[in-house]
């Protein structure tokens, strides 16, 4: 299929446009020049007036202003760090070894809606509808494919999210906590968003207090049927899994590593929630080009 130009290049077209702006930590999404305004559809009233399945007049939400707008917001309030700004969820971007990855956002894409809107229907279609852990080495695009997951969520399906790494939300249910708010109140604002995006679970050591205010949290989102996605550098296995090296203070001492998995780095309770809640999938760089060698040789 040939791509056609667009018209116009800021915002191919999305007429929404993506920039840093100085000293901001997260890219920042707003309406391109190319919109016109006041909107020529609704002619600036925000609604159109369209028939509903008996013949009445019913007013929806005009798509090329109002729902744009709250997309912008929808991105704005995501949290993409800056460095991240052109992220995007590409078809270019699929390749074998990323492709059952690629599949599974997508789905969300085409489920999560549907959950959104049936939300008190007990019918439930979506059970194949889960949230995803995505391991693999540092280097091979984990962030990179989130974040552009997260543009397509907001600015392609208004679906609100959450991208936080791991270090910062943990900071944040900190300061909850000493800002002397109940367990529930620190983790309130995580359970207001669609998608909870996770990034680099696993880092740092964690105190019992931190692992188990995100394992509340996790829990809580759970019960109320909500996605939770995750990156981390530590896999299932401690074959693949991230290498550390511990620090001797002895300079004498042969260096040392470990190998957790994430099982052991988050705790038997946080690892077995987030199995019932996430489909655990590897992004081996190695094993990638291991995979394109084998299709060139055929
Ligand atoms: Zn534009
Ligand atoms: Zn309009």
């Amino acid at each position: 299929m040939a791509k056609t130009v667009p018209d116009c290049l800021r915002c191919s077209d999305t007429r929404i446009f993506i920039s840093v702006r100085p000293r901001e930590r997260y890219a920042h999404a707003r309406l391109c020049d190319c919109v016109s305004s006041p909107c020529k559809t609704c002619k600036g009233t925000g609604f159109l007036v369209e028939q509903d399945s008996f013949q009445r007049d019913v007013a929806i939400t005009c798509p090329d202003c109002e729902q744009i707008k709250k997309r912008v917001q929808l991105y704005n309030s995501a949290r993409i760090p800056r460095r991240y700004l052109n992220s995007r969820l590409n078809s270019q971007d699929r390749d074998s070894g990323n492709e059952m990855v690629f599949d599974l956002l997508e789905s969300i894409f085409r489920l999560l809606p549907q959950r959104l809107s049936n939300k008190n229907n007990l019918q439930n279609d979506t059970e194949d509808l889960k949230g995803m852990v995505l391991m693999g080495p540092p280097g091979t695009g984990k962030t990179h494919l989130m974040t552009g997951f997260v543009y397509q969520c907001t600015i392609g399906h208004g679906i609100s999210c959450i991208f936080q790494s791991f270090a910062e939300l943990l900071s944040e249910l900190r300061q909850g906590y000493s800002d002397g708010k109940s367990d529930m109140e620190i983790i309130e604002p995580h359970l207001q968003t669609d998608i909870l995006i996770i990034d680099d679970m696993g880092k740092g050591r964690n105190s019992d207090w931190e692992l188990g205010i995100l394992d509340m949290l996790i829990s809580e989102r759970y019960n109320r049927n909500q996605i939770i996605m995750v990156t981390t550098n530590f896999t299932e296995s401690e074959e693949n899994t991230l290498k550390e090296q511990i620090r001797s203070r002895d300079k004498t001492e042969t260096e040392q590593f470990i190998a957790d998995t994430i099982h052991r780095r988050v705790g038997e309770r946080i690892y077995s929630r987030l199995k019932e809640m996430c489909y655990f999938e590897n992004l081996m760089g190695q094993d990638r080009r291991i995979t394109e060698d084998e299709l060139d040789e055929e």
